[in-house]
């Protein structure tokens, strides 16, 4: 992929409210490529239409986002899906899910966050004070990575929710509190 051109574009759709996110990310290992989209969801019965691959597509290049986020990359990305309502973002993506091509994820931020890095069973670290979501890979690899010991439950997944600041927000903190790095 182009670095240019990604860059540039995810710069022009990136949601304001987290400044610490990273605007281009490398796709992910557990994602399918674009160019497996059309068949997998052919494979699953559904159509190919401009509004599944342009949420695929906002998904693909800004990662964790929520359903407003990504209605609001479709619109500012002004592709043939740009007149897309959140109330459709909303069915695309619980489409999506369903035909296991988007995760759905809950860190406890007051809002499901979706992506496409799916089928790794991937865990989350945040930033708790910018929001910033990044990836963490599964410490055993397969799902559910932890053994939660004694419980009557058949355990097959497990999530775990990593919390701390980032490494933008503890610069700007010790500049703001004047300490220095020398
Ligand atoms: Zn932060
Ligand atoms: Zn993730």
């Amino acid at each position: 992929m182009d670095r240019m051109t990604q860059d540039t574009r995810a710069e022009a759709v990136a949601p304001p409210h987290r400044s610490g996110r990273p605007h281009s990310e490398t796709r992910p290992e557990g994602a399918l490529s674009r160019d497996a989209w059309g068949a997998h969801l052919r494979s699953r019965g559904l159509r190919v239409t401009q509004q599944r691959l342009a949420v695929l597509t906002a998904l693909h290049e800004q990662g964790h986002l929520l359903a407003d986020e990504v209605s609001r990359a479709v619109r500012t990305g002004g592709g043939r899906a740009a007149d897309m309502s959140l109330q459709s973002v909303y069915v695309v993506l619980g489409d999506l899910e369903r035909t296991g091509l988007v995760r759905k994820v809950d860190l406890g931020t007051g809002g499901a966050l979706f992506e496409t890095r799916v089928g790794d069973n991937h865990h989350h670290a945040i930033c708790r004070v910018c929001g910033f979501v990044e990836d963490v890979p599964c410490a055993v690899g397969r799902t559910p990575c932890l053994d939660p010991g004694a419980t009557s439950i058949r355990v097959d997944t497990a999530e775990v929710v990593f919390r701390g600041v980032c490494s933008t927000c503890a610069a700007s903190d010790s500049n703001n509190l004047g300490v220095k790095n020398d």
